[in-house]
């Protein structure tokens, strides 16, 4: 008898991908209205996150139709709605954040100075993910305040954001020792805290900041090259530019050119107007 496997996860959210991108580019017939037969089919039996989608995805939030349905509603509940009110959110905040600060999930507690939360408007226009605190930030506890963050609210600047209107955050709220990259355990460990502060933050816009954080909000493997520069959908709905960290543009100053580009969609998004260039 002839045993059949599922797909594993890594693998289903790779073909999903490729599927969503062949009907962005232009291949209707692949994926019909919504998703059909031969996309529910691909759906593992249970494994949340099952891939990234492109702007305008079925079952993605501000796109949505009724009774439309994805691969991940099917496996995980959808996140309740946010609080409306900036106080409520505070408050919701506040109390996911000292559960932050006690958290021993993970082996990262026991090197942090500091767990790091992330900092920023309730109601922001713009999320902000990074991918995990540095040196500087370990130290004082607050999101991108070294060289990569000094960088990064220059960047926000220029597109006429102010770091007090958006959210900023990171993938894991614990330094790794010696800045290496997170661990998969870690970021299964984490991870439930930045999706809930998605939930209370409820942005319309992410930018999610290299490769770790693109791959998990968009639940793929593929990197940050392959995915920046257009706006996507995470499985849970958020609209997502992925671009490069501003750590990398540091090592990389060729690679500010495209992340400009990438900035200058978010402003168009969010209907910014562009302060006058210094
Ligand atoms: Fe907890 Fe996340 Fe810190 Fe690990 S990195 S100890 S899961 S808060």
């Amino acid at each position: 008898m002839v045993e059949t496997q599922p797909l594993p996860a890594d693998l289903h959210a790779e073909v999903r991908l490729w599927l969503e991108w062949a009907r962005g580019a232009g291949g209707p017939w692949l994926l019909a209205e919504g998703p059909g037969p031969a996309f529910e089919g691909l759906a593992p039996a249970a494994a949340p996150g099952s891939g990234a989608a492109p702007e305008g995805a079925p079952g993605s939030r501000g796109g949505a139709r009724p009774g439309a349905r994805t691969s991940q509603a099917a496996v995980e509940a959808p996140p309740a709605p946010a609080p409306e009110s900036r106080a409520e959110r505070a408050e919701a905040l506040a109390a996911l954040a000292a559960e932050v600060q006690a958290c021993t999930r993970c082996v990262l507690a026991g090197s942090r100075a500091h767990a790091v939360f992330g900092e920023g408007s309730p109601k922001p226009k713009l999320v902000v993910v990074g991918e995990a605190p540095g040196a500087d930030e370990d130290r004082t506890g607050r999101p991108f305040v070294g060289r990569a963050g000094q960088l990064l609210t220059r960047m926000l600047a220029a597109i006429g954001l102010p770091r007090e209107e958006v959210f900023i955050c990171n993938l894991l709220k614990c330094r790794p020792p010696d800045n290496r990259n997170p661990r998969p355990d870690e970021v299964v460990a984490c991870k439930s805290f930045l999706r809930e502060q998605l939930r209370l933050l409820d942005p319309p816009l992410i930018l999610a900041l290299g490769s770790p954080a693109a791959r998990e909000l968009l639940q793929t493997r593929r990197g940050i090259m392959s995915l920046r520069g257009r706006f996507m959908r995470t499985p849970d709905g958020y609209r997502v530019m992925p671009s490069f960290h501003p750590a990398y543009l540091l090592r990389n100053p060729a690679a500010k050119r495209d992340a400009w580009a990438d900035l200058q969609q978010v402003a168009r998004a969010l209907e910014l107007e562009l302060p006058p260039r210094q």
